[in-house]
């Protein structure tokens, strides 16, 4: 029928009803752009929203067939939402965004045109972001420290949105692990990935999903998913403990038999250190414990997502 290639956006919802309008209002212009070449499709994955985005993103679905709304038995999150979104797309590309309008539709175009000049991954990197200063300030130190640690390039100022070619989204569903960091998935799988620059604007309406517990969360999963640096860290800290330790009995050892009469002195100091050395082993239970339990979670192996509702493709003849 068409030898156009399909492009799919991939859409997380979480109580975003005050941003679904203008979203799909400025997502059909940019498709109405590309749709001498492209045929495009909408997956809104809505992530158990409490408000009536899910009411609204049906209502779209029933005048408009290239809206496919899939919901989640409840929130799991940003990261798992996307991965549902993937796991269902069957197009040439997948683009994937925020649907808070700080991921501005039409910068799809410009991904679009990267991957036509041959990139397989086409990623939005942020030349100026409209967050507050705490948030780029932290947001700044983090990917400094990522970029530090991980054992591959994370490409910084970098979310989510971005378009993948077909063969990457094919290599990132073999990706098993529960604790997700896309970003740093993508960038591991490789391919020819490329940074299209674009102004990062503020969220349109409503409030953040992402409280600062999640923010830790994705923080953590991006930093032990991709490094062993923290348990490399702690072995080395050991280390120097023990070695310091160590030249100090011997210390102590030779004081004692040079000087015997001074004995007591040094009690401030034996108590700061015990609890300084029971803090610092307590700090490297809870590395070894985060390891840990991520490993629990992956083998424990369980689905990473339920679909409660599943609307997808043309609409049944009735
Ligand atoms: N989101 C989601 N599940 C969540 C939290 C957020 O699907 O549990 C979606 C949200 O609707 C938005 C995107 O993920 O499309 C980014 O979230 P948000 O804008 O709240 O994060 P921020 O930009 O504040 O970091
Ligand atoms: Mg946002």
């Amino acid at each position: 029928m068409t030898d156009r290639r399909n492009i799919a956006f991939v859409l997380p919802i979480y109580n975003e009803e005050g941003n679904i309008p203008l979203l799909y209002e400025r997502l059909t212009q940019v498709a109405e752009r590309a749709a001498e070449r492209y045929v495009v499709e909408f997956i809104f994955i809505d992530d158990g929203s409490r408000d009536r985005s899910l009411e609204l993103l049906r209502a779209l679905r029933e005048r408009d067939e290239r809206v496919s709304v899939y919901s989640l038995a409840r929130n799991r999150g940003h990261q798992i939402a996307v991965t549902a979104g993937i796991d269902v797309a069957d197009a040439d590309a997948v683009i994937v965004m925020d649907s808070d309008l700080q991921d501005p539709p039409e910068v799809a175009l410009d991904l679009i045109a990267a991957w036509e000049q041959g990139a397989d991954v086409a990623y939005a990197k942020r030349r100026t972001r409209d967050d507050g200063f705490l948030k780029r300030l932290t947001a700044g130190g983090y990917y400094w420290t990522l970029s530090k640690l991980a054992r591959i390039d994370i490409p910084r100022d970098t979310g989510d949105f971005r378009l993948m070619d077909r063969r990457v989204v094919e290599e990132l569903r073999r990706y098993p692990e529960r604790n997700r960091f896309i970003r740093g998935m993508v960038a591991e799988i490789g391919f020819r990935q490329e940074a299209v620059l674009f102004d990062r604007d503020a969220r349109h309406a409503g409030t953040t999903g992402y409280p600062l517990g999640k923010m830790l969360k994705l923080a953590a999963d991006g930093i032990l998913g991709f490094s062993s640096f923290p348990l490399r860290l702690i072995s080395a800290l050991g280390l120097t403990l023990a070695v310091g330790a160590g030249v100090w009995t011997l210390y102590l050892a030779i004081s004692r038999i040079v000087a015997p009469e001074n004995q007591v002195e040094g009690w401030t100091f034996l108590a700061a250190g015990m609890f300084l050395l029971g803090g610092i082993q307590l700090l490297m239970l809870g590395v070894l414990g985060q390891y840990i339990g991520r490993i629990y979670e992956e083998v424990q192996h369980r689905p990473l997502y339920a679909f409660a509702v599943r609307e997808t493709g043309p609409h049944d003849p009735a």
